[in-house]
């Protein structure tokens, strides 16, 4: 039986070049990247290669702005709190407001609620049934002490996109001062950027979803944004990310960057092609059916569905007998029973909630993984619609 893989939006496997990159590199490479002799001179120039690569991949003015971190967690977490701690720390009296949406990735949240319980002021904007953000909510909760809005640049359940440039330019008109960062963990690797047309003063992205190493990140900082390091120790990455560089990690990033950057057009087209071919064919071969989030403002390698009448759980038990690999919600919430806070927000009935998949397509994915899959999911729909349970 074969094994299909359709959650590339939990992560990707690694592309063979990036591979061979990191095999190199943990072979060949194996000072410390501030020692001062020779091994260490040798990785700290693949570090700082790597740095220009995307500095000019992200059409950057400065490879200093580009700071690596070990996740896109930790690259979030870095930005949010390094914001606030930087603002607390300039002998501000007010407590600092930050503003983010409902649906944005725990690590987004999490932090948000970390923050709150220190004293933050905090604001989660809704969206309406589409995934879309409620704008007039957002540019009427901007108040004078807010000093951040974090909002995604597109949706890892739904594949939403967020029309960031535009929401930065609003925020911006009404508070120039207001830092904006944005996630954009599941854009980098699915679509063009440029850090030029979207001027964002913060943003993070992670390597495992771009076929590089997992436990890798970006956080780009734009010059002269003041943020705190919450990793205390050396001084590596400017001050604001202690600890010794992972440099087979920074290497996959670059690589997997030049990879994703060398066919993107052509890779952006099959995805879009299969993408397109996958949802036309489940909603053909399969009645009572719902597409989840942005009918058309959406990554076209994101499907999130409700399967009428069937438990999601239940279902990728079937499919993954079938060798199908999709998931509920995220990835961190997969293993998790509660229902994705992604999908409430979006005002869905608790049915279409608990009957959601996602299924998300990628570089190797085929049009025989797409024709299998849907006959896989039909076949597991209609056994588990004839018992319900
Ligand atoms: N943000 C989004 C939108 C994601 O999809 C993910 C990963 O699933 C993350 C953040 C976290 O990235 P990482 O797994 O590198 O910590």
């Amino acid at each position: 039986m074969p094994r299909i893989y359709l959650d590339y939006n939990a992560t990707t496997p690694l592309d063979p070049s990036v591979l061979e990159e990191v095999i190199n590199t943990l072979k060949n490479y194996p000072g410390n990247p501030s020692s001062v002799y020779e091994e260490g001179r040798a990785a700290r120039i693949l570090i700082e290669d790597s740095r220009e690569f995307v500095k000019s991949f992200l059409d950057a003015d400065n490879s200093g702005e580009v700071i690596f971190t070990a996740s896109g967690s930790e690259s979030i977490n870095l930005a949010v709190s390094g914001s606030v701690f930087a603002y607390m720390e300039n002998g501000e009296k007010k407590m600092p407001h930050i503003i983010t949406s409902q649906v944005e990735h725990s690590a987004v949240l999490n932090t948000f609620k970390f923050l709150e319980r220190q004293g933050v002021e905090t604001t989660y904007i809704g969206v309406n049934e589409f995934g879309e953000l409620l704008m007039d909510d957002l540019l009427s909760s901007i108040k004078e002490n807010t000093i951040l809005v974090s909002i995604m640049g597109a949706n890892n359940e739904t594949g939403t996109i967020f029309p960031i440039k535009q929401i930065l330019e609003e925020v911006k008109n009404i508070r120039e001062e207001v830092l904006f960062h944005s996630d954009i963990v599941q854009v980098i690797g699915k679509n063009s950027f440029s850090i030029k047309d979207i001027p964002l003063d913060l943003c993070s992205f992670s390597g495992h979803k771009f076929y590089a190493l997992k436990g890798c990140g970006v956080l780009y900082v734009k010059k002269g944004v003041k943020i705190n390091s919450i990793i205390h120790g050396g001084h590596q990455e400017r001050g604001l990310r202690a600890g010794t560089e992972n440099t087979a990690g920074i290497v996959s990033i670059a690589k997997g960057l030049d990879v994703f950057k060398t066919d993107m057009n052509e890779e952006i087209k099959k995805i879009n092609t299969l993408g397109s071919l996958f949802l036309d064919k489940l909603f053909y071969s399969i009645e009572g059916i719902k597409l989840n989030g942005h009918p058309v403002n959406r990554l076209k390698n994101t499907i999130n569905v409700s399967f009428d009448g069937v438990k999601s759980e239940t279902l990728l038990f079937n499919l993954d007998l079938y060798g199908v690999s999709a998931s509920a919600g995220s990835a961190c919430n997969a293993g998790a029973i509660s229902p994705s806070h992604v999908l409430r927000a979006h005002g869905y009935d608790i049915k279409r909630i608990e009957s959601a998949i996602r299924f998300s397509i990628g570089r190797f994915t085929t049009r025989n993984d797409i024709e299998y899959a849907v006959s896989a999911i039909k076949k597991g729909v209609l056994k588990l619609r004839a018992n319900p349970l």
